[in-house]
């Protein structure tokens, strides 16, 4: 007898509220009740996984659930919340309940390191997409925005940079750059949300890097009116990426693959002593217009682009 569509629920997806002061109604009802704590207000964000465009259709559903949870918790890392409660809406072709088991656990797995609860979600049948919706909380007005940095700010960076494109590659074939490290990053992104919470008050902007550091730089300078220039010899590279450009050529790589999922934020110098992470200094916020980069004693326009949808 195939499972019901409560029942699989149920058996996957139901665990013990952790934060039960805040998610006072999970899975269950027509709706999740969340208790906004006085003096604190909601972030709320949503990303979606379409297979084919995001994963490869037959990708390890463990790594899947856990990396379809850890790319919202980055957009919640950015803006300096703590992550309460998450929706998870799948569409599934069939019911295949070693896929979903899991798939589950991959998902459950990260969120239970950072203790979020599922409250709810959807499920119906369908083109395989993945959609989940995320909520943090934030001491009213302290959310780290793209909008403003401030000129003379310092630009930081956390981890390295590149590695998920490497591994990307790898993934498609390119197998003579073998990388643990970049498949590990591509496959299992960590959220930074202690680095997000940690910088929240030193930050005067803040971006994670979903789409590759120019790109995401970019809405950074042009939300805040300023542009900035980009120091390549302080670009964090790991050793793979950099085996990856001494072969290719490819520098701009590290710079405009996506899905590093690490943060880049701004700080203004009066404070830069008081960064209690570890992140890279890798350039300065300015007042002309635009992004550029020093690189091997010139300084050049930096013109890559970041993956877009419909482009
Ligand atoms: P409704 O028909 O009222 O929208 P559903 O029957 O779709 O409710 O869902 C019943 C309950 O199960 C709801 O609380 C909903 O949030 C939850 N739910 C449904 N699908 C999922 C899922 N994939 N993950 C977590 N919770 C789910
Ligand atoms: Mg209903």
């Amino acid at each position: 007898m195939s499972i019901s569509e409560f029942g699989l629920i149920e058996k996957y997806f139901i665990k013990k509220i952790q934060r039960g002061s805040v998610n006072r109604i999970g899975i269950g009802d027509d709706c999740a009740l969340i208790d906004v704590p006085l003096g604190y207000e909601l972030v709320i964000t949503t990303d979606t996984m379409v297979e084919g465009v995001h994963f490869f259709s037959g990708a390890d559903p463990r790594l899947l659930g856990q990396k379809l949870l850890a790319v919202n918790l980055s957009d919640l890392a950015a803006m300096g919340a703590e992550p309460t409660s998450v929706t998870l809406a799948l569409t599934l072709r069939e019911v295949n309940e070693s896929w979903l088991k899991e798939f589950s656990e991959g998902f459950l797995g990260l969120a239970n390191q950072f203790s979020v609860d599922l409250i709810g979600g959807d499920t119906t049948s369908g083109a395989l997409i993945l959609t989940v919706q995320a909520v943090g909380l934030v001491p009213k007005g302290r959310a780290m925005l793209r909008s403003s940095a401030q000129i003379d700010d310092f630009i930081f960076v956390t981890g390295n940079l590149g590695d998920a494109g490497l591994g990307f590659k790898i993934e498609k074939g390119n197998d003579c750059f073998s990388s643990d490290d970049a498949l590990k990053k591509f496959h299992q992104p960590f959220p930074k949300i202690n680095e997000g919470l940690a910088i929240r008050d030193c930050a005067n902007s803040c971006i994670d890097i979903s789409d590759g550091l120019a790109s995401d730089l970019k809405h950074i300078l042009k939300q805040s009116g300023v542009g900035a220039k980009l120091d390549w010899d302080k670009i964090p590279l790991s050793k793979g990426v950099k085996r990856y450009i001494d072969t290719t050529g490819d520098w701009q790589m590290p710079l405009s693959a996506g899905e590093d999922y690490e943060l880049c934020f701004t700080v203004s110098p009066d404070k830069v002593d008081s960064i209690d992470i570890d992140c890279t200094h890798v350039g300065v916020i300015e007042a002309k217009a635009g992004l550029r980069i020093q690189r091997l004693g010139k300084t050049e326009e930096l013109v890559v682009k970041g993956f877009e949808h419909f482009s």
